[in-house]
């Protein structure tokens, strides 16, 4: 059974059935879809392969790929280019709904339940005293009550983000992401990500333990560090994203968590649906070989797929709480574009921090602070 249909449970539940298409699976939430959900609707390169290695590639349909890329250093610094694959943009309300059908297709059984309580023996999980299971997957995101249920703790403010999101008329031109690191909450950032059909995902995020104000105060960020952008009001909605810098046990006896749930998000980038794909799919995976202990089978296909990425991202995720790294950072991006590509994985996929970026951070700073010095203005470097 897999608790939560977003996409952490769709591709547990979906990668169950491709594994043994006689298993019986059932996909709980406690929403009707199509729902929306708090997002900045970016799919990086590594989701749109899992969505595919899924045979889920059509949830995409409609919805061109975004190349452009345009990042902003808290000193005013830009470097803009095309990453070498391109990002998808595809509002969460329609994502999901597409995916659950998908699931749904391939014969998973869709419930509509919350669920509050799990409790196991005698080699089952027994649901809220109802359903029972050999093995439940919780994917039941940033509030997760599966792992409330399993005793493991939640994320501490420290490795915590909050984020705002809205939609708003797309900018005229050429669809282009764009992501500027800001200095107001820093470390924090506002994006405008342009779904390729008129209209932009705008948001602000920052972490929760710089964060002391309302709803309001972040609606009025987000409308001050994007001006000229009007979101919807209806549209504002805000959420909780768990960095992986924090990480609960990834599961207890027959339970595993995926996913948010899991505090899979990326600390660099906020990113979080890939590796929910990705999670959801492995804790399917260890959930089908090893069925009377699968933690330690998940613990190990988790670490081999994801653990020196998400190591290599928390290190500089606290790095770079010294504002002069991000400036060294663009710097160093807006040299080559290989070096464009290295830190746009490092927020979306899956590099490494290497020799080469980590000598390319002296000459960038320099290059940043010349590029901005006694202006404050943005000069945009190119990377091509
Ligand atoms: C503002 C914001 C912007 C973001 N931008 C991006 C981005 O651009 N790109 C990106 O990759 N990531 C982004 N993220 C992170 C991304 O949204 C999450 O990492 C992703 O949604 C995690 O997927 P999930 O399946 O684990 O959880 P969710 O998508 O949260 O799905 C959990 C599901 O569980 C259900 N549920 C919850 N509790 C229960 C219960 N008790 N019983 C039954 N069902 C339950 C919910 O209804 C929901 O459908 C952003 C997050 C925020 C907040």
């Amino acid at each position: 059974m897999v608790v939560g249909a977003g996409p952490a449970g769709v591709a547990a539940a979906l990668e169950a059935r491709r594994l043994r298409p006689d298993a019986s699976v059932v996909l709980v939430d406690k929403a009707a879809f199509p729902r929306d959900k708090a997002c900045g609707d970016g799919l990086g390169p590594h989701a749109v392969d899992e969505l595919v290695a899924l045979g889920a590639g059509g949830v995409l349909d409609g919805y061109p790929p975004i190349r452009g890329l345009r990042l902003r250093s808290p000193g005013g610094m830009e470097v803009a280019g095309d990453p070498a694959r391109p990002n998808h943009v595809v509002p969460r309300a329609v994502l999901d709904a597409r995916l659950v059908e998908v699931a749904v297709a391939a014969g998973v059984e869709l419930r509509r339940a919350g669920v509050r309580r799990l409790e196991q023996h005698d080699g089952r999980v027994v649901v809220d005293g109802e359903l029972t299971a050999r093995v439940v997957v919780g994917a039941d995101g940033a509030n997760s009550a599966v792992r409330r249920l399993l005793g493991a703790p939640s994320n501490p403010d420290r490795a915590l983000a909050i984020a705002v999101r809205g939609y708003a008329p797309a900018p005229a031109g050429r669809p282009e992401q764009l992501i500027a690191w800001v200095a107001e909450g820093w470390p924090a950032y506002v994006w405008s990500f342009p779904t390729g059909t008129g209209v932009a995902n705008v948001g602000y995020g920052l972490l929760r333990s710089r964060f002391h104000g309302d709803r309001a105060e972040l609606h009025r960020r987000l409308r001050h560090l994007l001006p000229g952008v009007d979101p919807d009001p209806d549209s504002l909605r805000a959420h909780h994203l768990p960095f992986s810098s924090f990480r609960p046990p990834p599961g207890r006896g027959r339970v595993l968590l995926a996913g948010d749930a899991a505090s899979l998000v990326n600390p660099l980038s906020g990113e979080g649906i890939y590796y929910a794909l990705a999670s959801g799919r492995l804790a399917a995976r260890a959930a089908l070989t090893a069925p009377r202990d699968p933690v330690p089978a998940y613990r190990r296909l988790l670490g081999r797929a994801l653990g020196r990425h998400l190591r290599h991202a928390a290190v500089l995720a606290r790095a770079i709480h010294a504002p002069a790294l991000a400036e060294a950072g663009l710097g160093a991006a807006a040299t080559s574009q290989e070096m464009f590509d290295t830190l746009v994985e490092l927020g979306l996929g899956q590099a490494r921090i290497t020799l080469r970026l980590l000598a390319a951070l002296p000459g960038g700073l320099v290059r940043a602070r010349s590029a901005t010095r006694g202006t404050g203005s943005t000069p945009a470097g190119r990377t091509r």
